[in-house]
């Protein structure tokens, strides 16, 4: 998160911290309701991950509420026990702190952060009730404030149809064995995130929402829709971007509109927007919130306890 030639592992958690400093400076003038969230943290990386944690705890000290809203630990490499044991020691950090936790048990497939699961045996694609149940049970000891990553034949990435079996409908049996340990009045007690969600249909995707997903995941498609705004820009300009001077137009005509990067950039940009939206609309989240037509809106993170505002709405709707 700082650039790869600083080698001080403790400046790894500074470009997160920074960047969360300028979405909270900017987000007011959106309107919309904001929830900065870290991804993927392995074990290897927790340095990272306390580097953040410490700039929450400075933040929650001085305004009452913390940096960011929510932090991912992905510790789905080492055995069950230490992943849930690991975790269960960082929520008891983050939950008085009111920041949500998000992490993943099971084997997601293909290749992610540096975690590579691409000759994996197909039947430890599915992450079981039980797997499911032990994370709830130790987790909501220390607080309501946390989701989980089942694994259930998504990948890492965008693979050719075939290769994987997506079975977005075994996650209810999730719901229902942990509903039936807990005597819960809800019919799908577990906020749950769904990995992997390049290359999904409609269907698998509105079969995840109604059976407990809260968040998905499009890395791989996000890529792929920023690097096509970019790859159609240079289709269409293509020979006005052969030298600084010089087009069809003539040999003295300068070309720096066509290849000044924040051209450019902003077509990548755009592509990646819109492919973000054509998801929100298949997740279902499409105008859930209203958005605020106060100038320079309070309606962001700047507002007390937004997350636990968004526990309450989604209890409701489970
Ligand atoms: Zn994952």
């Amino acid at each position: 998160m700082v650039g790869k030639s600083v080698k001080d592992p403790t400046a790894a958690a500074a470009g997160s911290v920074a960047l969360a400093y300028h979405v909270r400076a900017v987000a007011k003038y959106y309107g919309v309701p904001v929830v900065l969230h870290s991804d993927h943290c392995a074990k290897k990386l927790l340095p990272w991950f306390d580097g953040m944690l410490a700039a929450d705890k400075e933040y929650f000290e001085k305004f009452g509420e913390p940096l960011f809203s929510s932090h991912m630990l992905d510790l789905s490499e080492e055995p069950d026990d230490e992943n849930i044991a690991i975790c269960v020691k960082y929520f008891k950090k983050m939950a008085p702190m009111k920041i949500w936790l998000e992490m993943e048990i099971g084997i997601t497939g293909g290749e992610e952060d540096g975690v590579n699961n691409e000759d994996i045996d197909p039947e430890k694609l599915y992450t079981t009730p039980e797997q499911v149940y032990s994370v709830y049970e130790a987790l909501s000891k220390v607080g309501p404030m946390f989701s989980i990553a089942a694994a259930f034949g998504n990948v890492h990435g965008v693979y050719k149809p075939g290769n994987v079996s997506l079975s977005p409908e075994k996650l209810l049996t999730h719901q229902e064995y942990t509903k039936e340990k807990i005597n819960s009045p809800l019919a799908r007690p577990i906020f749950l995130v769904m990995h992997g969600g390049s290359g999904s249909t409609e269907d698998e995707i509105a079969t995840a929402v109604k059976n407990g997903v809260v968040k998905m995941n499009i890395d791989t498609d996000t890529q792929w829709a920023y690097w096509d705004g970019l790859r159609k820009f240079e289709a269409e300009k293509r020979d006005y971007l052969q030298g600084q001077i010089g087009n069809p137009e003539g040999d003295e005509k300068p070309n720096k509109k066509c290849y000044d990067p924040r051209v450019w950039i902003r077509k990548a940009e755009e592509s990646m927007c819109a492919r973000v939206g054509d998801s929100m609309a298949k997740l279902g989240s499409v105008d859930t919130y209203t958005k605020s037509t106060v100038p320079g809106s309070q309606q962001c993170i700047v507002q007390r306890n937004p997350i636990e505002k968004v526990v309450s709405s989604l209890k409701t709707l489970f």
